[in-house]
């Protein structure tokens, strides 16, 4: 079950928010709202949303507890928030 997450977060091959298809080359950076692997172009409109920068303050924090629960611990996986990454 640990061992899932890069494979299912990491390595997802569909943004998790617009469906449209990430190659294993293609960039993609963790929404900060699901936590999820979304495209590039989905993160600059969630960057639009009014309550972004509030939102993106805990973010690291609420990372860290939601993935916790699910994956383990994985504390470097919630700083792809900021950085994009590849599988
Ligand atoms: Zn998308």
């Amino acid at each position: 079950m640990k061992e899932d997450w890069e494979e299912k977060l990491a390595c997802a091959v569909a943004c998790s928010s617009c469906d449209k298809a990430i190659g294993p080359q293609d960039l993609r950076i963790l929404s900060s709202y699901t936590h999820l692997p979304i495209c590039m172009d989905c993160k600059k409109t969630e960057e639009q949303r009014p309550d972004y920068p509030e939102v993106s303050q805990g973010m690291i924090g609420q990372c860290m507890i939601e993935t916790e629960i699910l994956y383990g611990d994985i504390g470097s996986y919630c700083y792809h928030h900021f950085y994009p990454f590849k599988c």
